[in-house]
């Protein structure tokens, strides 16, 4: 029996750990309550006429229940992004909350409902207000009254890069690792440091990967020109991801694996991508999947503040950037410039690239929920999980939001 204010979606197409198949998603105190087959097995039923969406049900015998008649549209479990700079104008580097709660309000647009704002090479003080604000973040992105995406802890994507490997990250921030300036880092993240992008084979980055390894933080091999037999090294110390696998990396040849083939046989790596179809080659996104496994790859979207912004002139941490219809692209180089394509896009290019829905889920969720420890709460459709869901017209794009059953978007 549900108890409480509940919430029903009511006739989806829900892609569920058991399989996809027809269903009504019941939802109570913030957690998917139930799963259950769309004849309403498991539902107690009121009597009278099926409710118009969204409309508000009472029964003598059972509690209130708003039901919303998802009409055979997919329900996916919430995207979750590990890799965000920014959209809307709003940036993490603005390394205020007011402008990460509009950030979170903007993504939920996009069907994403966590997490971790990410970082871009800068003076030391403006990474520390920058995860100040994220810290601030994750804890006031768990109350009722926030109506965007939770924050689930920060990505530090950089300063310690090869600087031919920088693509768009600012060159004058670039510098080499200083484990004192870690430790100033870890302390301003109030312990939400989730993920740190490192070039392993600078001098001193084996320490920092280790300092943070032992502290729970992903070390994650990024803006690299790391040799395979350096890469190795740094996976020996405790690197278990890659940022934005093939960009800002050297590139494999045969004679030259480099990082990259690091990435493909380690098997304690987790590969991010890019899966906006600009980024990467479809048939490299392809190949990755082949040789990593399903489980293996997180999809992310390296969305920037432009994300959402019309075409224009614009700045990326200090670079100079125009944004086309088509991307954002460094101006003078034409190299691409963050993506301005959210996860929403990846899950979708994924479906067209011939990847089924279950697996276009687990590059799109659940793979960055375990790489969090976060799988026992989010990343699946499934009771005793958090209420995030993201419910998807044919088109492609988004019809409702939910954020812990709070419906934060709706078309
Ligand atoms: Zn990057």
């Amino acid at each position: 029996m549900i108890g409480g204010d509940a919430i029903e979606l009511r006739d989806v197409l829900a892609v569920t750990p058991a399989g996809t198949k027809r269903a009504s998603i019941i939802v109570r105190d913030g957690v998917i309550v139930d799963v259950a087959d769309s004849s309403g097995r498991g539902i107690p039923e009121c009597s009278g006429e099926a409710s118009a969406a969204g409309e508000r049900e009472t029964c003598p015998d059972i509690p209130a229940r708003t039901v919303i008649d998802a009409g055979g549209r997919r329900a996916v479990p919430g995207f979750i992004d590990l890799h965000i700079h920014g959209a809307n104008g709003f940036d993490a580097m603005d390394g205020d909350v007011g402008s990460l709660r509009a950030l979170s309000e903007t993504l939920v647009k996009w069907g994403v409902t966590a997490y971790c704002p990410t970082t871009v090479a800068a003076s030391r003080q403006e990474l520390r207000k920058s995860l100040e604000a994220t810290a601030e973040g994750v804890s006031l992105s768990r109350h009722p009254d926030w109506k965007g995406a939770e924050i689930i802890g920060s990505h530090c994507e950089g300063p310690y890069f090869a600087r031919n490997r920088r693509g768009a990250q600012p060159e004058s921030a670039i510098r080499a690792p200083d484990m004192r300036e870690v430790e100033e880092l870890w302390e301003s993240s109030r312990e939400t440091l989730r993920i740190f992008s490192v070039a392993p084979e600078l001098p001193g980055a084996i320490s920092v990967v280790e300092w943070l390894r032992e502290r729970g933080v992903t070390v994650s091999a990024g803006h690299t020109d790391a040799s395979f037999e350096e890469a190795m090294c740094g996976v020996k110390a405790g690197i278990s991801q890659s940022t934005h696998t093939f960009n800002g990396m050297r590139p494999m040849t045969h004679r030259d694996p480099g990082v990259v083939c690091t990435v493909l046989t380690a098997d304690a790596v987790d590969a991010e991508v890019i899966a906006d179809g600009m980024h990467v080659h479809p048939e490299m996104v392809k190949l990755l999947v082949r040789v990593k496994g399903t489980d293996r790859v997180i999809a992310v979207s390296d969305l920037t503040h432009m994300a959402g912004l019309p075409p224009g002139l614009y700045s990326l941490g200090g670079t100079p950037v125009e944004l086309t219809a088509s991307g954002a692209f460094v101006r003078g180089t034409g190299g691409l410039a963050g993506s301005v394509s959210p996860l929403l896009i990846a899950f979708n290019n994924l479906l067209k690239w011939g990847f089924g829905m279950e697996d276009a889920v687990r590059l799109t969720s659940s793979n960055a929920a375990r790489k969090l420890g976060l799988e026992r709460r989010k990343g699946a459709i499934a009771p005793g999980m958090d209420a995030d869901i993201a419910v998807l017209n044919d088109d492609g794009t988004v019809f409702l939001t939910m954020v812990g059953g709070r419906i934060v978007y709706r078309t």
